[in-house]
This record gives structure tokens, C-alpha cells and sequence, in this order.
């Protein structure tokens, strides 16, 4: 059985802590693995070996940094593979959906290959007589990044890559459901020329958690995963100073308006809602159908359910794996037995035909679902979409504004209008328009709005950038013997 520990200083750091969780392989619920759970100690040596790390390494050189992302960026690519089976055997989602998780982090690392240009600063020649005006923008020091089970590779890459860029070093505490693939990760950084204590790893849960988060040496803390942790770790992280990004929890709508394409609609949103096992916090889990358009649209999904294929994330051939754990397959699965009784009619059942091994649910359809039933406000986390019918677009977009989760939303028309407007009107972070699952590429940045982030700035991308570096401007003037006067007055730009 593997054991998967700590990784600090640029090397595997086995745990003292006595304490270890079980890791699974999905498919076959079976146990696959046990990982350390790192003590309060442990996450110190973490943060000392990257305190230690940060002055020689924000003291190279852009190019240099560049050149070790560039060594990354191939390292990334070249085992792609790799890093999807690692990621598949502890996740359960299936290889091509890892792939593509590797793919969408990979661009992470490739935008932050081009740091020298995305760090410079402003300059402002001659501001006064003789005096010169300019930014610059300075790594934090040590940063730490805590990360959800659901994007094990691609999470962590949202982070690092620009926070390493910009001359920070970086503590990494994964989730404990599926670490294996970052320590493979951490190994490539290695052989990428990263000097040792610049990325570390602690295993752990809510103790190593709440060490990071008390931290003295911890500049800033970037998070995702569930609601109430990211506004646990963003109120504890600024009570104690630091800089936070917690990004949480999603409740993601696709509104199709009675003039959208119902066969592009329902194509998108089986691959929303079901892609990933629904375990996306961009995956759809409400479409909100227009009453023109609805029963036709609730057949063509229902009709295309049958050829999605469940199975082990790791055999060829099949389009939804499991779910990461027991638990999540019964949380999901009481979602789908109490729908009945608040009025929900069950369209596709996917609690039928669920092989006896491992923690799957069927891909689940629910029509006639009202925004107070539980399976419409809760986050369910797996392959259970709701239809609720509204009479147009307004009634959509209320229902839309009024949840409290804004991560990503989506609108099904022709009429560019309609779009134009909804970009306008909805409340919500990251809009697709005829595009279900609106996830920015690496040059924006990622962030949801209200329940779905917890602090200002958005993550990856320029904002990205921002959060990592703090700014600092210059007020310079070179000594110049034939102007100089004394002046007591307060300095003026003349
Ligand atoms: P989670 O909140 O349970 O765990 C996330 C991280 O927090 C893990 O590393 C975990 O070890 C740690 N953690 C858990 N409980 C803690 C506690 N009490 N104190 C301190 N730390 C704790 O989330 P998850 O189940 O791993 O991931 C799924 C959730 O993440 C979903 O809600 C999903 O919507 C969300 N998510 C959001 C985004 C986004 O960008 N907004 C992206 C991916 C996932």
C-alpha cells in the first residue's frame, strides 16, 4: 500500500505525527493508500525550509525564473500521462476528463513563463524637476496554498506558477483525499531546476490547516474547496494579517431561453452536469428552462443519458467515474431520495444500476424542481441536474441572482440581445454565453462573487500576479550640483 508523505526542502519527508488518513481507489472502493497527516511541527519545518529558501530565490533573476518555468512547462507536458493516471487512480474522474485537468493547468504555468513582462512596473520620467516616478512590484515571501480534492493537479498549478514567478516561495498543503499527484508534481519542479525549500508539500487536514493559517512567517494564503471552509480560512487568515483569497462553493445555472438550439443546449448540458461525475465547482446542477422549450428539452437530455457510459475512470471507453468517497455517493444519493417528497419528479434514477464496488452514482435527472427543495438549495457535488421551469428570461435571472453561490452561470439563445443583457444584469462571476462551463483561460482570472469568494482578488491570471506581489514606487532624484537649492516648502510636482 502506498504511503504518501510530506515533501520539504526538495526532498520526501516521511511524517512522525502518528497519524495517517485513508486514501481510495474510487472505482473499486478499495484502499489504495494511507497519507500523513502532518502535525503542527511538521508544517513548521515546511514554512522554515521556505522561509529559508525565499531571499536567494527572489534575488533571481527574471529570466532565470522564467527559464526554470519554461524547464517546467516541458517536464508538464512530456508526462501529461502521468500525471492523469496518478490523478484518475485516486479521483476516480476518467483519464481523457484528466487530461484535460492537466491541460487547463498547464496553461498556468505557461502564462507565468512570461512573468518578466507581466511583473514590470510604471515609470514616470521627470514627475518634478529633476525627479523621477516609478512601481515596482515585490514578492510577499512565504505563501501557502490549501487545495480541494475535486482538481488535484490543476488547483495547486493555479497557484504556484504565478506565486514561484513572482519570487515567492510556497507551502502546499493538498487535499487528503488524492495527494499522490502533487508530489509527483513537486519532483518535476525539482528536475526543472527549482531550488530546494522554494516548494513544499504538507499532507494534512484542519490541524495542518490551522498551522498555516496562524503562521507568523505566512504572508498569504490562497484556498479553494467548500463555502464554510473558505470563510473559515478567510476570516481566520486576516484576523491573523495575511493576505487571503478563499474561493468556495458553487449552485452553477444554465438558463435556456424557447429560441436556443435544444439539441446544443442538451448536448451542453449532459457534458456539464455530468462531466467529472458532476464533482466540478463550474459543472451546471440547475438548467433553467424556459416553458416554451422546456418538456423538449427535458427529453433530449433524458434521451442522451442512456450513452453515457459509468465505469472505472481508468478502462478505456468510459465517460463518468465514480465519486471520491463513500460518503459523497450516500450524501448524493439522499439528494436524489428525498426529491419525491418535495415534489420533484425523478426523470433518470441514478441510484439504478450502480455497481456493487466502489462509491458510483448514475447520471440523475430531476424536473419540476422548485428553488426551496434541498436538491435545488444545497450544493450537491455529483451527477444529479435539476430542471426548474420558469416562464422567461426574467423569472431565469432573478431566480439566478437571488442564490447566494455566483461562481459561473451560462445562457442557451439566438438573440444576441438577450445575451448582451444577461451579461449585464446577472450577479455572478464567470458568464458563458452558449458556452455551459465559462472556466477563464490562464490571461483572465478565475473567481466566483458572493458565497462563491471570500476576499477581493480573483485567482490565476493577472489578478493572479496581484495577489502574489505588493507594490512599491520610487521617488527618485540624482544628484545634480547646478540645482540645488534648500526649500523647506512641502514637495510640489512643478
Ligand atoms: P473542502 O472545503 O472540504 O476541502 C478543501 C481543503 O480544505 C482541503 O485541503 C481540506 O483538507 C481542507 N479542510 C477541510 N475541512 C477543513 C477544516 N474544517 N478546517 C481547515 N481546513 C479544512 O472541499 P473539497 O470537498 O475538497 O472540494 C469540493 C468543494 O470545493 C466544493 O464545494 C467545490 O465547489 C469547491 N471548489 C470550488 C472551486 C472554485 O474555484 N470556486 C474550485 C474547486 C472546488
Amino acid at each position: 500500500m502506498d504511503r504518501i508523505s510530506h515533501w520539504i526542502n526538495g526532498k520526501v519527508v516521511p511524517s512522525s505525527s502518528g497519524r495517517s488518513a485513508a486514501v481510495f481507489n474510487p472505482a473499486t472502493g478499495e484502499q489504495s493508500g494511507a497519507v500523513d497527516l502532518a502535525s503542527a511541527d511538521e508544517v513548521d519545518a515546511a514554512v522554515a525550509a521556505a522561509k529559508a529558501a525565499f531571499p536567494a530565490w527572489r534575488a533571481t533573476s527574471l529570466s532565470q525564473r522564467a527559464e526554470i518555468l519554461f524547464r517546467m512547462r516541458e517536464l508538464v507536458d512530456a508526462n501529461r500521462k502521468e500525471i492523469a493516471t496518478l490523478l484518475t487512480a485516486e479521483h476516480g474522474k476518467v483519464l481523457s476528463d484528466s487530461m484535460g485537468e492537466v491541460a487547463r493547468g498547464l496553461e498556468n504555468i505557461e502564462f507565468a513563463c512570461g512573468v518578466p513582462q507581466l511583473i514590470k512596473g510604471e515609470y514616470s520620467e521627470q514627475a518634478s524637476t529633476g525627479i523621477d516616478v516609478y512601481s515596482i512590484r515585490q514578492p510577499l515571501g512565504v505563501v501557502a496554498g490549501v487545495t480541494p480534492f475535486n482538481f488535484p493537479a490543476m488547483v495547486p498549478m493555479w497557484m504556484f506558477a504565478n506565486a514561484l514567478a513572482c519570487g515567492n516561495t510556497f507551502v502546499l498543503k493538498p487535499s487528503e483525499k488524492d495527494p499522490s499527484v502533487t508530489m509527483f508534481i513537486a519532483e518535476l519542479l525539482s528536475k526543472a531546476g527549482l531550488p530546494d525549500g522554494c516548494f513544499n508539500i504538507v499532507q494534512g487536514d484542519k490541524v495542518a490547516v490551522d498551522r498555516i493559517l496562524e503562521h507568523g512567517d505566512i504572508a498569504a494564503v490562497s484556498f479553494v474547496g467548500s463555502t464554510p471552509i473558505a470563510k473559515y480560512i478567510y476570516e481566520t487568515g486576516t484576523a491573523n494579517g495575511k493576505r487571503v483569497q478563499a474561493l468556495g462553493g458553487a449552485k452553477n445555472h444554465m438558463l435556456v431561453l424557447n429560441d436556443a438550439d435544444v439539441g446544443m443546449a442538451a448536448d451542453a448540458a449532459i457534458g456539464a452536469a455530468y462531466g467529472s461525475a458532476g464533482e466540478r465547482c463550474m459543472a451546471i446542477s440547475v438548467v433553467l428552462a424556459a416553458e416554451g422549450i422546456a418538456d423538449a428539452l427535458v427529453a433530449e437530455i433524458a434521451d442522451r443519458i442512456p450513452s453515457i457510459t459509468v465505469g472505472a475512470g481508468y478502462e478505456p471507453g468510459n465517460d463518468m467515474g465514480p465519486l471520491i468517497t463513500a460518503a459523497s455517493r450516500d450524501r448524493v444519493k439522499g439528494y436524489i431520495d428525498g426529491a419525491p417528497g418535495e415534489g420533484a419528479t425523478v426523470v433518470v434514477d441514478g441510484r439504478d444500476g450502480i455497481p456493487q464496488e466502489g462509491f458510483f452514482v448514475n447520471p440523475t435527472l430531476l424536473d419540476h424542481v422548485s428553488t426551496e427543495m434541498a436538491c435545488y438549495t444545497d450544493e450537491i457535488f455529483g451527477p444529479v441536474l435539476s430542471v426548474v421551469r420558469v416562464a422567461g428570461y426574467q423569472e431565469g435571472l432573478d431566480i439566478i441572482n437571488a442564490n447566494p453561490f455566483a461562481n459561473g452561470t451560462a445562457i442557451f439563445t439566438r438573440d444576441g440581445g438577450a445575451a448582451r443583457q444577461f451579461q449585464f444584469d446577472v450577479e455572478v462571476g464567470m458568464v458563458g454565453v452558449n458556452v455551459p462551463v465559462p472556466v477563464p483561460v490562464s490571461y483572465y482570472s478565475f473567481g466566483g462573487w458572493k458565497a462563491s469568494l471570500f476576499g477581493d482578488t480573483h485567482m490565476y491570471g493577472p489578478e493572479g500576479i496581484n495577489f502574489y506581489t505588493r507594490g512599491k514606487v520610487v521617488t527618485s532624484r540624482w544628484p545634480d550640483p547646478a540645482s540645488s537649492t534648500i526649500d523647506l516648502g512641502f514637495p510640489e510636482t512643478r
